[in-house]
């Protein structure tokens, strides 16, 4: 079962502008920045009252930020749902015909194990499940 939706990932181009952006927007400063080297991203976080946004930005051409830009334009990349045990929902999921981008869960930011669902079996919506590591 999912829990709540642990946060919205936005794709943007410039981290920097965007921190800046978003600050102006929610009234307050992200509180945090960290590299996902594995997925060739840069994030940074923001609470408004109890929802959480990630910021991402590629760090090189062949990640998948950049990807989804070149195609997309800057925008919502992902809904990532709060799961307290990743490996039953992924064997949960693909019994219900999802599929799985990546079937070992992997280390996402904030300290998250995470999952991906392809778009193409969610109607062109990229979900995360994502669990928070011990
Ligand atoms: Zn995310």
């Amino acid at each position: 079962m999912m829990d709540k939706i642990e946060h919205i990932g936005i794709a943007v181009k410039d981290l920097k502008k965007s921190n800046q952006l978003f600050a102006a927007l929610f009234g307050e400063k992200h509180y945090k920045t960290e590299e996902v080297f594995s997925e060739g991203v840069k994030t940074s976080f923001f609470k408004t009252g109890l929802n959480k946004i990630e910021l991402l930005e590629a760090t090189n051409l062949e990640s998948p930020i950049a990807k989804f830009i070149a195609k997309k334009g800057e925008g919502i990349h992902h809904i990532a749902f709060a799961v307290t045990d990743i490996k039953a929902e992924i064997e949960r999921l693909k019994k219900e015909g999802f599929t799985v981008l990546n079937e070992i869960p992997k280390k996402g930011a904030d300290n998250k194990l995470v999952v991906f669902l392809h778009p193409k079996t969610t109607n062109g919506v990229l979900i995360e499940l994502c669990q928070e590591i011990e």
